[in-house]
């Protein structure tokens, strides 16, 4: 059965990092196995640059960019190939023209199209570096163009995915040949052929849209750490790792505030129960993370999620009338427009509070718009702390010496809103 695993950039920054790549695989010989790579280290922030260098009419530094751009990807190849760089080389060489002559063929186009035919080249050229290594360390491996396989609408820079079409091309690739297959995270192409983007940090959703057009097994994401915890280990020093998670919990736990996967990732896998396991690539004995249709696990532990730079808005109508449906309705439409989105949303008699992230471009225009219907009072500087699976006691010990400024709770789910000035810079959670 195929496997489909996801490498991020910093496993692919340099030439160790890539060597450590190969022995990695090396190390999983099954077949039919597809390997979706994104752009090396920060190479996707640097092609944005370079974009915005020639968008801006500044064409000394687009040509610094560039010409970085060609330094460091032919360095990992030396690194990586010595003596035999020298085809690899020529291929990462045309390749970086290509990029600029593309991106000269379409400067006067929109930008999000610009965009897409530049950004692209990330993926394609750490893809070619990665198969032509895994291909000399004796690894039968085929570098395959995403671009033919993930077939999109034209909506550029953040595409969205023609099913039917995308699954009918991955159908046709015959993987039964035993060489594992590199491909492209991060980009597909539209039915005319023009490249596209998924948004960024897509790739795990690439290898998302393969896995569930292959019929996959599984999917690996390989990251530098090691699987999903309960908890930001930065943030809270009692954190632990989780062995088995469901889609479900999965989704919650992204949608309270946690950096998981992203739900867009998890759908096609969950339409055909595909599970997805994080893994550590520095520590391969590590089992990771598992997301699948197991629920057995969810709620074992607590789960806790920071929120941080929070404003409550308490929205009251002016006319001491209800917080009836209307007004609700009235009021989160606001909140639709303005592109945000409510950590937490409570309704009272009279009073509708919304905790939203501080985003100022964003919160002014809503707070304004919102002062001119309605009486409103907003509080900033606040910590809104979610707990999944918490008891009573938990969630009084967490409470303790702090002023809870608004809160909710339902079955699996509780939300306290502090004043950040209370919290501390590493959390605990109690037991
Ligand atoms: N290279 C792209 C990015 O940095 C996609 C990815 O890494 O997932 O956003
Ligand atoms: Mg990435």
């Amino acid at each position: 059965m195929t496997q489909v695993f996801k490498f991020g950039g910093a496993s692919v920054r340099d030439a160790e990092a890539i060597r450590h790549l190969g022995h990695l695989l090396a190390r999983f010989p099954e077949r039919p196995l597809v390997v979706v790579v994104s752009a090396m280290g920060k190479t996707t922030n640097a092609l944005e640059a370079l974009l915005a260098a020639a968008r801006s009419n500044a064409p000394a530094d687009y040509r610094d960019r560039l010409e970085a751009l060609r330094r460091d990807h032919l360095a990992t190849v030396e690194a990586l190939f010595g003596e035999r760089a020298e085809p690899v080389a020529r291929r990462v060489e045309a390749l970086i023209n290509e990029l600029d002559r593309r991106h000269r063929a379409h400067a006067e186009r929109e930008r999000p199209f610009h965009y897409d035919q530049t950004v692209c080249f990330g993926e394609l050229l750490s893809t070619t570096i990665v198969a032509a290594w895994l291909e000399d360390t004796g690894l039968a491996s085929e570098w395959c163009d995403a671009r033919e396989l993930i077939v999109t609408d034209g909506d550029h820079q953040a595409a969205s995915v023609d099913w039917a079409a995308t699954a009918e091309r991955v159908r046709s690739l015959d993987l039964a040949d035993g060489r594992l297959r590199v491909t492209q995270g991060f980009i597909g192409a539209t039915p005319e052929g023009n490249s596209t983007t998924l948004g960024r940090e897509g790739s795990d959703y690439s290898a998302a849209i393969l896995a569930h057009c292959l019929g996959a097994e599984a999917v690996t994401i390989w990251k530098d750490v090691p699987g999903l915890f309960n908890a930001d280990p930065r943030r809270v020093d009692n954190a632990v790792q989780l062995e088995t998670i469901s889609y479900h919990e999965a989704i919650a736990l992204a949608w309270h505030g946690a950096t998981v996967i992203h739900p867009k990732t998890l759908a096609p896998l969950q339409q055909r129960a595909i599970p997805l396991t994080v893994r550590s690539f520095q520590d391969l004995e590590a089992p990771g993370s598992t997301i699948g249709e197991d629920a057995r696990h969810d709620g074992e532990v607590p789960a806790l999620m920071l929120c941080e730079e929070q404003t409550l808005l308490e929205i009251r109508p002016r006319d001491f009338a209800f917080m009836d449906e209307a007004c609700q309705h009235d009021i989160l439409g606001r909140l639709v427009a303005a592109g945000l989105h409510a950590g937490l949303i409570d309704a009272g008699a009279t009073r509708l509070s919304l905790c939203l992230d501080s985003h100022p471009a964003r919160l002014e225009p809503l707070v304004a718009s919102l002062a001119d219907d309605y009486a409103v009072t907003r509080r900033d500087g606040l910590t809104l702390v979610n707990v999944r699976h918490g008891d009573d006691a938990l969630l009084r010990a967490l409470g303790e010496g702090r002023d809870c400024l608004a809160e909710r709770r339902n079955t699996d789910t509780a939300q306290r809103l502090f004043p950040a000035s209370q919290c501390p810079a590493t959390w605990h959670l109690p037991d």
